[in-house]
């Protein structure tokens, strides 16, 4: 029986349940956090977290794959205190979330050496504990895939050869960067079914998406209520194209939600929100009760469907 840690502790794969496959219960600059601890409530920012996870428990999650990594604020301990408080199993992940900007310490250390702090994360624990890494994370942005990028993922890849836990990647479909990613990996000799491309649903272009679903890759619409990149609308067309082009078994959905995040002030959030660039019903429930429940009234999603997407396809992933 395949096993999937999480941070309370290693779980047979069959128990992961209904998966929620990208949200955050935690979002900030570690470094804000560190210097300026009092710009955050401590209090606020828990009981965030445990009411969103919590809503999911409604739809039978039991899961949550929370891909929190570097410069995202990943607090392991956070995380622990979260599942023991709802009772659900959040998976961790070690990387580094970078659309270009790497600390002098990893600018002068080789793809090797990075590799190394990730394992660490998945075979010991991470920071101190023994909570293990589930999966590996990294991006790519609007500045593509940068020589700094490309070092991410080939160090990503190595820690992911030398444990054999699978990878998340944030892409931007607007800047094209996904082919190149997949490129990254494999060139490595990552598999392909160990390799997620997140964000895919950013575009409305299924041929894209297409060209990624055919090197055996995951692709994840999972950015449901983050309108700035993408109308819900053209989110769920894509979403029943790739359902009725057969692509079920390749995709995720989620909302890429968090709990807090500290990007933007107050005031700006507001502005966000009312100006229609994101889903006043953002969270980590939207995907259960809007986007699945209008694709069944289409017709194209069903509980097989859903059985695959939020259960199948996650642990297929992550036991890949
Ligand atoms: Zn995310």
């Amino acid at each position: 029986m395949a096993t999937v840690e999480t941070v309370q502790g290693p779980v047979d794969a069959d128990e992961l349940g209904t998966v929620c496959i990208h949200e955050h219960v935690l979002f900030r600059d570690e470094a804000v956090a560190a210097n300026w601890p009092t710009r955050y409530d401590p209090d606020h920012l828990f009981s965030e977290a445990v009411s969103a996870v919590n809503a999911t428990k409604e739809h039978g999650v039991a899961t949550i794959v929370e891909p929190t990594a570097m410069f995202g604020g990943r607090d392991v301990g956070f995380l622990k205190r979260v599942a023991d408080e709802t009772g659900t199993k959040l998976v961790a992940c070690t990387g580094i979330y970078t659309y270009d900007y790497l600390p002098h310490y990893f600018q002068n250390r080789s793809e090797d050496v990075i590799a190394e702090h990730f394992v660490e994360d998945i075979e010991k624990g991470i920071e101190g504990t023994d909570a293990k890494a589930g999966f590996l994370k990294c991006a790519a942005d609007q500045p593509g895939v940068t020589e700094n990028v490309e070092k991410v993922h080939r160090a990503v890849a190595r820690a992911s050869l030398q444990t054999g836990a699978p990878i998340m990647a944030h892409s931007a479909p607007s800047a094209n960067t996904g082919p190149r990613q997949v490129e990254i990996f494999l060139d490595e000799g990552v598999a392909p079914e160990k390799i997620q491309i997140a964000h895919c649903g950013d575009t409305n272009d299924v041929g894209y998406i297409e060209g990624l679903l055919d090197k055996g890759v995951w692709v994840a619409l999972d950015r449901y209520g983050l309108d700035m990149f993408q109308p819900w609308a053209e989110r769920q067309k894509t979403a029943a194209a790739l359902i009725e082009r057969g692509h079920a078994n390749r995709i995720f959905m989620s909302a890429d939600f968090c709990a807090t995040i500290d990007w933007f002030p107050e005031e700006a959030v507001e502005g966000l929100l009312s100006g229609g660039l994101i889903d006043e019903d953002w969270s980590m429930t939207l995907v259960f009760e809007r986007a699945v429940p209008e694709l069944r009234e289409q017709g194209v999603f069903d509980d097989d469907t859903f059985q695959q997407v939020f259960v199948e396809n996650p642990r297929a992933w992550l036991t890949a």
